[in-house]
């Protein structure tokens, strides 16, 4: 299949193609998707077949305005309405009741769906000319890490997609927070940008401060008697995730780093590894032949380069990635939800639960 390349002066085009059953990738603020139109079970399988994705791990579903809604899910309850009106468009998730119109195969079979308005003008224009509610996962082979520029994506997926709209590297370069309303409580699913005392701040707003909000990857309570963890857990959470091919480690601080380091060079005295870091460490071994340290300026930039440096080292034959793991003891509410989705994101990549 050839995969055509769609400039940001040809979206009418792309969403064209989109509407009519092809699958096109695009930017949005958080990494690329592989967009189809949703209420097609041909385009859902499209993308599983296209990402090798397993079909039971459901799609998330993009809507260009709240107006759209109703296209998508059926009945939202205040909370949900609430965080809709109060953080879209942006990097969130919400996990609703499914509408009739959205065939099961979008959603892996079950009765919620996940929806969100991206912030992004290219992604924007997209879903106003497809005129369709857009299902799009990362636009990945599964279990890859997600693309966060165009190049990343052209690698992964070109031949197998009807087209790709070629736009900048991603804002944020992690995927979207999702959250659950469920039983008067908000459970946050996955980690992303909008962190809790982002919601936390919105729903105090409104006068919901009495609200429990529970986020396990951020250290709150347990979840409460009489509701069903499993309806916490994304099912994306069974798979291998955001991970390179080549070996990845991490590390907290300048101590676990000489040691990790000491144990990775007396296997290996001449292993080729590169360092992802926020920090300097001016004590550590390196030749500067076969190694590579690589400083970001804070938690953002290392957000939004991860995956694209991640994907990078693997294709120049580094052996190992060693990222910087950003411990929970300084934190601050600027922050958002930055913080724990790199330290999530990190984790998988290294293959820890
Ligand atoms: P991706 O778009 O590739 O980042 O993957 C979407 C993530 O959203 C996966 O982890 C899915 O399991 C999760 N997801 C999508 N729809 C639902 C849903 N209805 N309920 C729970 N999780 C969902
Ligand atoms: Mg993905």
């Amino acid at each position: 299949m050839e995969t055509r390349i769609f400039l940001p002066g040809q979206l009418q085009e792309a969403g064209r193609l989109i509407r009519s059953g092809g699958l096109v990738a695009f930017p949005t603020e958080t990494v690329y998707g592989l967009g189809g139109n949703a209420f097609l079970h041909d385009s859902a399988r499209a993308i599983y077949a296209a990402k090798g994705r397993p079909s039971d791990n459901p799609l998330i579903v993009h809507i260009p305005s709240l107006d759209r809604m109703s296209q998508v899910c059926g009945g939202v309850d205040p909370v949900s309405q609430i965080l809709a009106e109060a953080l879209w468009p942006g990097p969130l998730t919400l996990i609703l009741p499914k509408s009739p119109s959205i065939p099961g195969s979008v959603t892996g079979g079950l009765a919620t769906v996940g929806v969100r308005i991206p912030d992004d003008p290219t992604a924007m224009e997209l879903l106003r000319f497809a005129d369709v509610p857009v299902a799009a996962p990362s636009a990945n082979t599964s279990g890859r890490p997600s693309p966060t520029a165009f190049w990343m994506v052209q690698r992964d997926l070109s031949g197998r997609i009807d087209g790709i709209v070629k736009g900048p590297d991603t804002r944020i370069g992690l995927e979207s927070t999702i959250l659950r309303v469920d039983q008067g409580s908000v459970f946050i699913l996955r980690p992303g940008a909008i962190g809790i005392e982002q919601i936390r701040q919105v729903l105090d707003e409104a006068g919901m401060s009495a609200i429990p909000l529970y986020s396990p990857m951020e250290g709150t309570a347990e979840h409460p008697e009489g509701t069903d963890a499993a309806h916490h857990q994304v099912p994306g959470s069974r798979y291998r995730h955001y991970s390179p091919s080549i070996r990845v480690r991490r590390f907290s601080d300048g101590a676990s780093l000489t040691a990790l380091l000491q144990d990775e060079l007396n296997e290996n005295p001449d292993l080729r590894f590169a360092i992802l870091t926020t920090q300097r460490f001016s004590t550590l071994p390196l030749d500067g032949q076969s190694q590579r340290v690589v400083v970001y300026a804070d938690l953002d930039h290392y957000a939004r380069q991860l995956y694209k440096d991640m994907v990078q080292l693997e294709s120049e034959d580094y052996q190992l990635i060693i990222l910087h793991y950003p411990s929970s003891t300084v934190f601050s509410p600027q922050e958002g939800g930055i913080r724990s989705a790199l330290q999530d994101r990190i984790r998988r990549a290294c293959g820890d639960e």
